[in-house]
């Protein structure tokens, strides 16, 4: 099954497409992934890529479509995969349909209220990448290797509020443009509530 996933930073879509992966076997395909591994190759396109990236400019939109291309031709693909992070927009969007028919989108919906207290409530261990929550723990420590938690940047409230606004601004076109196949679901409850609904639906889908 050819799913693109749709969901607002802190909305619990990196878990949903986890889980969706261990169950299914659908390979998670993220174009930030795939830009970060392509670099690293010695290829007149990795070459490309990264005076692009180095740049600060995005990466045009017929250069992603074509490294998405050829990461969905790979074998692991075959039974499906999920397209995270891209497309971005109903151009890229449309691209895409001319090279694969994407069976569903699935949105995983939750109000900014809750995103913002969820996110804004993340600590970080700048040491180790541990993440932990002010609401459940209780101290400015790392369990792990007992460095100084802090709060990213990228966790402010007024960030958080900017990024919500970018992703209303892209995603809000693209909802429209997939609402003959659109999988809402909501994230309100726990992340194993949100995947019984998601499973639920993708096995009757493959039925
Ligand atoms: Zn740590």
């Amino acid at each position: 099954m050819k799913i693109i996933l749709l969901g607002a930073p802190g909305s619990g879509k990196g878990t949903l497409a986890k889980k969706i992966t261990r169950d299914f076997g659908f390979p998670q395909i993220s174009t930030g992934d795939l830009f970060r591994a392509i670099v690293k190759e010695d290829s007149a396109l990795a070459r490309e890529v990264k005076s692009i990236m180095e740049s600060g400019a995005l990466v045009p939109d017929e250069l992603t479509i074509e490294i998405v291309k050829n990461r969905i031709s790979q074998k692991d693909c075959e039974n499906g995969f999920i397209l995270d992070g891209f497309p971005r927009t109903v151009n890229q969007a449309k691209a895409l349909e001319k090279i694969t028919d994407i069976d569903s989108a699935i949105l995983v919906d939750l109000d900014f209220e809750t995103i913002i207290d969820r996110l804004s409530s993340r600590l970080t261990c700048p040491a180790c990448g541990e993440i932990y929550n002010s609401h459940n723990y209780d101290s400015e420590i790392c369990q792990k290797c007992s460095a100084t938690l802090i709060q990213r940047d990228d966790d402010k409230p007024e960030t958080i509020k900017n990024r919500l606004e970018v992703y209303e601004k892209n995603t809000s076109p693209l909802i429209n443009f997939y609402s003959d196949r659109l999988f809402k679901v909501s994230s309100a409850n726990s992340a194993e509530e949100t995947y019984r609904s998601v499973k639920t639906f993708l096995e009757k889908f493959g039925e």
